[in-house]
């Protein structure tokens, strides 16, 4: 018996299996529409322009890399609320009560993963709430964290939308103290977000039962715009909600996918109180990982503090977002061209980089096996690697599976 020999082998990630057959499909017609990336219209992941004007300035002032304080690079953190709480007065005067604990985090998932230690030392009994669907490592993490994860109702498969009853109903019933995952903007894999209004009642919920409200913001500026899909930030501090937390991910706004750049950010009742919760934040991060690497951090502090590059930066997101909304609507204008009677303009009022597009599992093996368009089981396909090249063929292939 060697120590290792009852160990069990892991089933594989079901979004990374999908990439191994996409590699392994000989067809060269293939189109991965499984992953989570952004691709341009070549159907390449972009290097921004701001991103490499970043690096070229680091590179000719070019520093020794000590370590990093371990809530991460101050200018960072202070760029990082600038951004999620800077644009509106509720924010600014959050910022300048001093009230929002930063810490730089590996991605957004490290956000969540800081956050969610954190809160599991605070409230050991509580129970997680997250979308019906949402991503898949919502779950993973919050269960690794010790948490139960159960959920609330979100999409509603019949009607292609969302079961906003159904979601108001189950915060309603949920214990205080729950914490409850939101997708800040642009649903994944659904690509259904819920409305300004909407968002007011959800919020009016979460205050009256007492839930622990935890946003997820992994795509600002990929649905409406930088200020209007962080508007519900505005919403939870104008409605008066005193504590809740806000997990940032640059990974994809600023194609910083393998840099790991996220934060995460707490909104307590008092300075007093956001000092004592970033020294617990603190002691999450040195008992895992001690402090965060420098480089992703130091250009998007960069990007973020030079008016030009902030400038490009705008200019290069909002080029993802348009692009993405083209491909969204040529794929549901091509759909009708191409004679499907099925009604697909729902895809045209989803926002982000993914949707559920109503296909079931079946059809998704086709999409595959018959035509090497890989997306996800669910439904899922990432509309963000569509491209002018590609997209007749993926029409074509639908087309014939529905
Ligand atoms: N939350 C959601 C909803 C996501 O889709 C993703 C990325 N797929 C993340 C968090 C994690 O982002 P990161 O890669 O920055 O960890």
């Amino acid at each position: 018996m060697s120590l290792f020999s009852a160990v069990e082998l892991a089933p594989r990630d079901p979004i990374l299996g999908l990439n191994e057959q996409f590699n392994a499909d000989p067809n060269p017609a293939k189109v991965n529409l499984g992953v989570g990336v952004y691709f341009d219209d070549a159907g390449k992941l972009p290097l921004l322009a701001c991103v490499k004007a970043a690096e070229q300035q680091l590179t000719d002032a070019a520093k020794p890399r000590g370590y990093l304080p371990i809530d991460g690079i101050a200018a960072y953190d202070k760029a990082v609320q600038g951004l999620v709480f800077g644009s509106f007065a509720d924010g600014q005067a959050a910022l300048a009560a001093g009230r929002v604990a930063t810490v730089q985090a590996l991605g957004g998932t490290g956000g969540l993963k800081v956050g969610a230690d954190f809160l599991k030392k605070l409230n050991p009994g509580a129970k997680v709430l997250i979308s019906d669907p949402s991503w898949e490592n919502h779950r993973a993490l919050f269960t690794n964290a010790g948490f139960p994860v159960e959920t609330y109702a979100y999409y509603d498969a019949a009607n292609r939308g969302l079961n906003f009853a159904g979601m108001l109903a189950d915060l309603q019933a949920a214990a205080a103290g729950t914490i409850v995952v939101l997708h800040a903007c642009c649903h994944n894999p659904t690509g259904y977000d819920i409305t300004p209004s909407q968002w007011d009642e959800v919020i009016a919920v979460l205050k009256a039962r007492g839930l622990v409200p935890f946003l997820d913001m992994a795509y600002q500026g990929f649905g409406d715009g930088i200020a209007e899909d962080g508007a519900v930030i505005r919403q939870f501090l104008a409605a008066g909600v005193e504590s809740f937390f806000v997990a940032t991910s640059f990974s994809k706004s600023f194609s910083l996918y393998g840099e790991r750049v996220g934060a995460l950010s707490v909104v307590c009742a008092s300075k007093d109180e956001a000092a004592r919760v970033l020294s617990q934040l603190k002691i999450t991060i040195r008992t895992n990982y001690s402090n965060p690497p420098t480089h992703g951090a130091q250009v998007v502090a960069t990007v973020l503090d030079t008016p030009a590059l902030r400038a490009q930066w705008e200019d290069e997101l909002a080029g993802m977002r348009v692009r993405i909304k083209q491909m969204r609507q040529l794929l549901a204008d091509k759909l009708v061209a191409a004679g499907v009677k099925q009604d697909f303009s729902f895809i045209t009022r989803q926002r982000g980089m993914f949707s559920y597009s109503g296909l079931n599992k079946a059809q998704m093996e086709r999409l595959r096996s018959e035509f090497g368009v890989y997306g996800v089981d669910s439904g899922r396909i990432c509309v963000a690697a569509l491209n002018t090249r590609n997209i007749d063929g993926v029409v074509a292939a639908i087309a014939k599976v529905v």
